[in-house]
């Protein structure tokens, strides 16, 4: 673990712990809730993981762009204003974010690994650490396909990967905030809270990661006003311990049998 990583935890805990104080969504909620020791083992252990897993795909990606697409191409992606780069990143990335999200939950032994994301039942900030690897890395790998394949500028990309980190961390989070008009354009925790929501009619709903407007445009919204979700989680078991977790995919379907399908 480097110091990198803990600084960066103490940070989002230093800003996200008095922000749910202040804003809560649940005021019940403990800060301490319920799997939070095993949400941290996913931050700190994870995170290596998935950076080793997604540093190779890039270099894939890299390699690959550049053989297929023309020069050209990439050279006049790079070049445009960096607002209009960090819109499109956004955008694309998000339509791949969306669709190997959705087949997450429509394909059983991929449901297995994804489960363990929604067996979560108090969200807060910590929450969206809670990812199987071979989620994590599939589902990002789609996301940064076309960032890395279209030849961004390394400063838009940094810009980029700033507020996908922070917006991940932000939709968990147990917090109140209303996005007013901008709701249905950036995601945000009433939106994403919504997905893990165990309520039938909020069941495979509200997939995109950044830009709801996708969830709009393939029938898959679910942005009710004035209303929020009573219960997060699942109702088949999922095993409580870091390491049971990772190994929940490959057990047996008897004993994993899926919960729920698009
Ligand atoms: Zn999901
Ligand atoms: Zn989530």
């Amino acid at each position: 673990m480097s110091i990198d990583w803990l600084s960066g935890l103490l940070l989002t805990a230093l800003i996200f712990v008095p922000l749910e104080r202040v804003l809560a969504l649940h005021r019940e909620q403990k800060v301490f809730r319920r799997g939070w020791l095993n949400d941290v083992i996913y931050l700190l252990l994870n995170a290596q993981l998935t950076m080793l897993g997604l540093g190779l795909l890039v270099v894939a990606i890299i390699v690959i762009a550049g053989w297929l697409l023309p020069v050209s191409l990439r050279a006049a992606v790079a070049t445009q204003p960096y607002w209009a780069q960090i819109i499109e990143m956004i955008v694309l990335s998000d339509i791949g974010f969306y669709f190997a999200h959705r087949a997450f939950h429509a394909f059983p032994w991929l449901w297995k690994f994804h489960s363990i994301h929604h067996s979560i039942e108090e969200l807060d900030w910590l929450a969206a650490a809670r990812v199987h690897p071979v989620d994590q890395i599939v589902t990002k790998g789609c996301a940064l396909l076309p960032v890395f394949a279209l030849g961004f500028s390394d400063v838009a990309i940094g810009v980029y990967m700033l507020i996908y980190g922070w917006q991940s961390v932000l939709i968990h989070s147990n917090v109140r905030l209303n996005f007013g008009p901008l709701r249905w354009l950036l995601a945000s925790p009433e939106f994403h809270h919504w997905h893990h929501s165990n309520d039938r009619e909020a069941r495979n709903k509200n997939f995109a990661g950044q830009v709801p407007v996708l969830d709009y445009l393939f029938g898959t919204l679910h942005l009710p006003r004035g209303r929020k979700p009573t219960k997060y989680g699942l109702d088949q078991p999922i095993p409580q311990t870091h390491a049971a977790q990772l190994l929940y995919p490959f057990r047996r379907p008897s004993a994993s049998r899926p919960e729920r399908r698009s």
